[in-house]
């Protein structure tokens, strides 16, 4: 059994993955701040409701490729539980390339019950892709976007 901070936003049939507005506005303007370089944070919840985030710095600045400090990895893992929330999944920017995953987002991901998603910044509007890694690969996942609670 999974421990109970460790999310699976895609195990409800009835109640799709979302995001509030305000989380999706928040992490758009942070993603833009970070530009040119990639900006990444955990989306966190509960069930299949995101309603917070955790930004995540990366020790390197990188255009290409996102990695997480350790240390912040595991800070951000206990604000998690001591907020009685859930990982629900990661975001990262693709500043300059479309919102699909690299061949390092494949090899990177091992988190099968989360949402992994991509918002690329190449192009004049934002594009947003939500995914969950299925057997060697990300499949393309539906959300919603939900006014405050
Ligand atoms: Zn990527």
């Amino acid at each position: 059994m999974s421990p109970d901070w460790l999310g699976e936003p895609f195990a409800f049939k009835n109640n799709k993955l979302s995001l509030t507005r305000k989380v999706h506005k928040r992490l758009l303007a942070e993603a833009q701040e970070a530009f040119p370089y990639e900006y990444s944070a955990l989306l966190i919840g509960r069930g299949a409701a995101i309603t917070d985030h955790i930004p995540m710095t990366s020790p390197k600045k990188d255009m290409h490729t996102f990695s997480w400090d350790g240390a912040a990895f595991l800070r951000a893992l206990a604000i998690i539980r001591e907020a009685n929330l859930q990982w629900l999944g990661v975001l990262h920017t693709h500043p300059h390339t479309p919102p699909i995953p690299s061949q390092s987002d494949r090899n990177g991901w091992h988190y099968r019950s989360l949402s992994y998603w991509i918002v690329s910044l190449a192009s004049s509007e934002p594009e947003w892709r939500a995914y969950q890694w299925n057997e060697g690969g990300f499949d393309l996942r539906s959300y919603t976007i939900t006014e405050e609670a």
